[in-house]
């Protein structure tokens, strides 16, 4: 498998990012600053009651008109396509409220129509609020499509800090899940299967550097919660850096879509994907091991899904089908005897035990 020299591409960063206290009624501020007045809204189902007045207030203030507005529930591609290309057309933005399926939604419609995108997470739930990729339905099946990063981010704190606990914990985990991909990513490199860009792997890093070094485990302290929303969304640009999802997403990824398609009962994507970093890091022998597994025992990770374990059989269904998810993609799945070695970790390591039932 050869790769090509880097093309000479454009890097989009959001060009509008805050991420503080109070920051929902500054919405409409912020977007007049930017030249951009009638916006298009997509909500999370129920979003609008609880956050909906103090976003209003901050239109008003600043005459922002919303020209459209809905609620998301289903994310198939043809009703995006549909919704988009029926917007009134003096939208000037596009902004999307809430957990994934909002965000995802609204997106894609400003990507179809070339618009800016203000991406307003009120979970932190995973590293999609800012990545260049949506997650959509196509024909009945959850798939990745490129969309390109937000022109702008914008994060409440206070709304975050309400968020539910398992949206916290997803979010661990999905940001702990850097350091397997990142191993994955360097090894197809060495073997010559990957190109490979060491400032997006840098900022990458430096991203999992923010929640390991300060030592801040407590998910309930405020400076835990900015921390995790930074990592997330550096590790969200740093995809779009790199011109590919290997800084964010490797082995442990694809057993959590394998799960994805297999269990009978997925879990959060972020849980999923933190029980199987955990396990990655053991097939790789990797060094931060000790670290994932130290910082997701004091954060209460552990304890948190296995409250709610994954099922067994199920768990190791999806271990079969992981490497073949991704064509051409060399993982530690790809290795011949990391199947064996996995199915012996579940069986036996005492954490996986509890986890994996
Ligand atoms: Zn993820």
């Amino acid at each position: 498998m050869q790769y090509q020299f880097y093309p000479n591409r454009q890097i989009n960063i959001p060009y509008l990012l805050k991420i503080g206290y109070g920051k929902t009624a500054r919405i409409g501020k912020y977007l007049v600053d930017k030249g951009l007045s009638n916006v298009a809204l997509f909500w999370s189902e129920g979003m609008e009651d609880i956050i909906g007045g103090k976003l209003s207030k901050g239109f008003e203030q600043h005459d922002i008109e919303v020209v459209y507005k809905q609620d998301v529930k289903y994310i198939n591609i043809e009703e995006v396509d549909k919704v988009a290309f029926n917007l009134p057309r003096n939208t000037d933005a596009i902004v999307g409220i809430g957990g994934g399926k909002a965000l995802d939604f609204a997106k894609y419609c400003a990507h179809l129509l070339k618009k800016p995108f203000i991406s307003v997470p009120t979970s932190t739930s995973n590293d999609g609020f800012c990545s260049p990729n949506t997650s959509l339905l196509v024909d009945g099946r959850r798939k990745s499509v490129k969309s390109g990063i937000p022109f702008g981010v914008v994060v409440d704190l206070d709304v975050i800090r309400n968020s539910p606990k398992i949206c916290l914990y997803s979010g661990i985990g999905d940001m702990i899940s850097k350091v397997t991909a990142l191993w994955d990513w360097k090894s197809a490199f060495r073997k010559g299967y990957e190109r490979y860009n060491d400032f997006a792997a840098l900022m990458a890093y430096n991203s999992l550097d923010i929640l390991l070094i300060r030592r801040v485990t407590d998910i309930n302290l405020p400076e835990f919660q900015r921390g995790l929303t930074t990592s997330l969304l550096i590790s969200g640009i740093a995809m779009e850096i790199a011109g590919t999802s290997r800084p964010a997403s490797g082995s442990e990824h694809l057993i959590s879509h394998a799960l994805d398609d297999v269990a009978r009962r997925p879990r959060m994507h972020g849980l999923q994907v933190g029980v199987a970093t955990y396990l990655c890091a053991l097939l790789q022998n990797n060094p931060s091991l000790e670290g994932v597994r130290e910082f997701l025992r004091a954060t209460g990770f552990f304890d948190y899904a296995a409250q709610d374990p994954l099922n067994r059989e199920d768990f190791v269904k999806a271990l079969h089908f992981a490497p073949l998810i991704k064509k051409d993609y060399y993982t530690v799945l790809s290795e011949k005897e990391s199947l064996e070695r996995a199915i012996t970790y579940v069986e036996t390591d005492p954490i996986l035990k509890r986890l994996i039932q």
